[in-house]
């Protein structure tokens, strides 16, 4: 089975269409990490072309849940919450339902791996740092755990030494080949709203059989993203951090 990992799509149907576009015929099911809302200006393309996709599996994000019920954008700042606010208003009833439905994380795919937004133990939880990554290693049930939520794509691994981190060189592709008796904590990175300082859309995709994590970028129409959301008269600073992957 040949997984396609995608996270945090954040209503960015330039970048989601782009990354199938760069993937077709590698991959069999499509994973979703969450977050397929909030920030970009077409949260009902996205939800539909995701729907469409038939994922193997698809979890909630924070953003989801803040663009169903406003109370949960509380903690957000102000530029994510007006994100938020739009979002409500533009979902239609249908897909405010498939929203309702998306289960929390973690969700276990297989014998070898689960998926969650945040971190096993909390789907609200960031993992930055190695520190981070030491309980979620701890807590995850499968020796391959799969995460979003920070929009940074990172390789956590641990093995009899200890827990190490490998963070994907800014190129077109990283690919590593997971090791038996190793457990690992990937984010494949951010569909729709990169922040590690490489503007192209992120994403993941990982072989069974091989046991192949291969994390790529590619290229997208970000001026067409940004004119979405200048003309959906969200605040302009959610344009403008496309343009440089932060
Ligand atoms: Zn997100």
């Amino acid at each position: 089975m040949r997984y396609l990992i995608l996270s945090d799509i954040h209503a960015n149907v330039d970048a989601l269409d782009a990354v199938l576009a760069a993937a077709p015929g590698t991959w069999d099911r499509a994973l979703v990490l969450g977050d397929l809302v909030g920030y970009g200006a077409e949260p009902n393309a996205v939800i539909e072309r995701v729907i469409a996709l038939d994922p193997l599996s698809t979890i909630r994000g924070n953003h989801d849940k803040a663009a169903l019920r406003l109370e949960d954008a509380a903690d957000f700042n102000h530029v994510a919450r007006a994100a938020a606010i739009w979002t409500f208003d533009a979902l239609t009833a249908e897909n405010r339902m498939y929203l309702e439905r998306l289960p929390a994380g973690p969700v276990s795919i297989d014998s070898d791996t689960e998926i969650c937004h945040g971190a096993p133990f909390d789907e609200d939880h960031y993992i930055f740092s190695l520190d981070d990554a030491s309980p979620a290693l701890d807590a995850s049930a499968r020796p391959l755990c799969l995460f979003g939520h920070t929009h940074l794509p990172v390789v956590y691994r641990r093995d009899a030494n200890g827990d190490g981190g490998a963070v994907p060189p800014v190129d077109d592709m990283l690919a590593i080949v997971l090791e038996a008796k190793k457990r690992y904590l990937i984010n494949p990175g951010s569909v729709g709203q990169p922040r590690d300082g490489d503007p192209r859309a992120a994403f993941g995709i990982y072989d069974t059989q091989r046991r192949t994590m291969t994390l790529r970028r590619v290229k997208y129409p970000v001026e067409m993203a940004q004119k979405r959301i200048f003309e959906a008269g969200l605040p302009a600073s959610l344009a403008h951090r496309l343009a440089v992957g932060r």
